[in-house]
């Protein structure tokens, strides 16, 4: 268990034990160290006010956390031990479309005359605003949600239960210093800017999604919830995963020039059996060209802002991130006779990266179980 939570990791969280007020907490090996009292912003129930601070202050105090864990100046509680927490208030919500393979593969599905790739898609990295209200913390149950339904057969739309309900593994990215509205977020400002990174699944329903999403997009199919985990892992801790990204082809324009991938292995486990393991560093669009392009229109960014990547598909069928595509559309089924998501299953995502330190760190991981729809 403690694997992946050493000196070169320290993700944060929120936390609480019984009776006492959610604050932050920083994980190592297998305890939850109390940071409260290393800087006011951290004795607060969330992680808005510290990450606002930027990039200078966040390194202070990881230098300064890293030189105390692991001594008896702060309070430690082992993990299994405490309650976590949503570890910010949202802002606004973007969810991107950044896995070259997961849109190729979308479009072979759901238009299966057409190129799978739409004109703009290597041009700009697509995004849409999800519903930031939503957004929960792992281990909250998902219900299943219900909609309107019309398969390509069926004449008329009808109410009820999704009967597609589907995962997306993505990576999210926690905006701590916002910006102003008029203003543009450079590729190059993006360690200004961006805090760090959380797990995120992106619950969709594919056959709500099928009929709503034609002429706006994602609406109801996606918005009844979206899990992050509760651990944030900081940019810093990062560092040794950054790698160059995929050959982008035509060179996008020069607002979009530069950014890097990172390194970091996703499992999807359904039921407690690996199903997918997808390669995040295979996705087209870095995470800095994302933000630059989400304000190159002069929109602003908020702290606690979150921008998704997409979901995370690599180039073979066993490192898929979405069960629409582990399942081609419900035609083929996976791991003995599985399609889409049944009522009392459960889904984790799980991340590991290289650490600066040599090994390797695990970033937060995302559960989610489904409970049967509300009547
Ligand atoms: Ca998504």
């Amino acid at each position: 268990m403690s694997d992946g939570f050493g000196l070169d990791h320290l993700p944060y969280a929120v936390f609480s034990t019984q009776g006492s007020a959610p604050r932050v907490g920083v994980r190592h090996a297998d305890t939850v160290v109390d940071v409260a009292t290393v800087r006011p912003q951290l004795d607060r129930p969330t992680l808005n006010e510290f990450m606002a601070l930027g990039p200078d202050a966040w390194a202070e105090a990881r230098a300064e956390i890293a030189g105390l864990v692991g001594s008896d100046a702060l309070p430690a509680y082992p993990v299994d031990d405490v309650a976590l927490h949503l570890p910010f208030v949202v802002g606004d919500y973007v969810d991107f479309y950044a896995s070259l393979d997961h849109a190729s593969n979308v479009g072979r599905i759901f238009r299966p005359d057409q190129e799978p790739l739409l004109p703009n898609w290597r041009h700009l990295p697509v995004g849409y605003h999800g519903r930031a209200g939503t957004v929960v913390v792992s281990g909250t149950p998902v219900v299943r949600p219900c909609g309107q339904r019309k398969g390509p057969q069926e004449e008329m739309p009808t109410y009820g239960p999704s009967r597609r309900l589907d995962i997306e593994a993505e990576l999210g990215f926690v905006v701590g210093v916002g910006s102003e509205l008029g203003s543009r977020i450079g590729v190059d400002e993006f360690p200004r800017h961006v805090f760090g990174v959380v797990g995120v699944n992106d619950w969709s329903a594919r056959d709500i999604q099928a009929w709503e999403y034609v002429p706006l997009g994602p609406f109801l199919g996606k918005s009844f919830a979206t899990s992050v985990s509760a651990w944030v892992t900081p940019m810093a801790a990062l560092a040794a995963a950054r790698t160059d990204l995929p050959a982008q082809d035509p060179a996008p324009l020069p607002y979009l020039a530069g950014g890097h991938a990172f390194d970091i292995e996703v499992e999807v486990v359904l039921n407690g059996e690996v199903v997918s393991r997808p390669p995040y560093r295979t996705m087209y669009w870095s995470p800095a060209q994302m933000l630059a392009h989400l304000t190159v229109n002069g929109a602003s960014t908020r702290t606690g802002d979150l921008f998704a990547s997409g979901t995370i598909s690599g180039p073979e069928p066993e490192t898929r991130g979405s069960l629409l595509e582990l399942s081609w559309g419900g035609k083929e089924p996976f791991a003995g006779d599985r399609t889409f998501l049944e009522d009392g299953d459960e889904v984790v995502l799980r991340y590991s990266a290289p650490g600066t330190g040599g090994g390797r760190i695990t970033l937060g991981d995302v559960a989610g179980r489904i409970e049967p729809a509300r009547p």
